[in-house]
C-alpha cells in the first residue's frame, strides 16, 4: 500500500483520497458547471497516490490529462459523523496535492450520466507533498496556491476562496464514510487548469506548504 509522510517523521496508509469537486467558484465557471447545494464528492483508491517530488507520470493514451492544484487535508483519527464544530480535531495536518483528471474521459462520463472513477483515479492520480502538522498554520483558510507549467502561471487562488469551507467538508464526508487515520482530503481546485503532457516542468506552490518543481514524463517511461 502507499504511504504519505508527515515532517515529524510518522508515515500514513491511507484507505481512501476523498476528493471535493467544484469547490472554487472561478473554477465552477471555467468547467460550464453550476454551483451546487452541497459539495461534490468522489474518491480516488490508495493506489492513486505517488511523490510530488519525483517526476510525475502522465497517461499518453487516454486523452486529456489536467492538473488541478489542491489544499490536501491529512486526517489523523476515526472518526464518524463528525461536527463542523468537532471537525478540526481529526485534522493531522496539511500537505499539498494535484488532483490530475483525465478530462476528455470524465467529460463523456459527465454527458452520459457515468461515475468519474476513471478519470480521477487511475494509477498515480494523486501526487503529494509531505504533510505539516496542523498546528503550524495561523489559518489553513488563507493560503495562496500557484501553478506555474513551462514557466508560464496557471492556476494561482487562495483557500479562502473555497465554497464549503475545510470544517464543513470533513463534517459532510464523515456523514458518509468512516474517516480513518491517513484519509486525504482534497479540498478542490482554483481555475486555471489544464493539459500536461511528458516534458513539461510543473512548479507547484502553497504558502506555507511546498514549492515543487517536477517534471512530467510518460506513463509508460515509469512502468
Ligand atoms: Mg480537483
Amino acid at each position: 500500500m502507499k504511504q504519505v509522510r508527515m515532517i515529524d517523521g510518522r508515515t500514513f496508509t491511507p484507505s481512501k483520497i476523498i476528493g471535493i469537486g467544484l469547490n472554487y467558484s472561478e473554477h465552477i465557471t471555467e468547467m460550464q458547471s453550476k454551483r451546487t447545494s452541497e459539495p461534490v464528492i468522489f474518491l480516488k483508491p490508495n493506489s492513486a497516490v505517488c511523490s510530488l517530488y519525483e517526476p510525475v507520470p502522465i497517461p499518453t493514451n487516454r486523452g486529456a490529462v489536467h492538473h488541478e492544484i489542491e489544499l490536501a487535508v491529512l486526517i489523523g483519527k476515526s472518526g464518524f459523523n463528525v461536527s463542523e464544530q468537532e471537525a478540526p480535531e481529526y485534522i493531522a495536518g496539511f500537505g499539498m496535492a494535484l488532483d490530475l483528471t483525465l478530462r476528455d474521459i470524465q467529460k463523456k462520463a459527465k454527458e452520459r450520466g457515468h461515475p468519474w472513477a476513471i478519470a480521477k483515479g487511475f494509477k498515480n492520480a494523486c501526487p503529494v507533498s509531505d504533510f505539516f502538522p496542523k498546528k503550524q498554520f495561523n489559518n489553513p483558510q488563507k493560503l495562496e496556491l500557484k501553478l506555474t507549467v513551462n514557466g508560464t502561471i496557471r492556476q494561482h487562488g487562495n483557500t479562502e476562496q473555497m465554497l464549503f469551507k475545510i470544517p464543513e467538508l470533513i463534517a459532510y464526508v464523515s456523514k458518509f464514510f468512516p474517516l480513518e487515520p491517513g484519509d486525504i482530503i482534497l479540498t478542490g481546485t482554483p481555475s486555471g487548469v489544464g493539459p500536461l503532457t511528458p516534458g513539461d516542468i510543473i512548479e507547484a506552490e502553497i504558502e506555507g506548504i511546498a514549492n515543487i518543481q517536477t517534471k512530467c514524463v510518460s506513463w509508460n517511461h515509469v512502468e
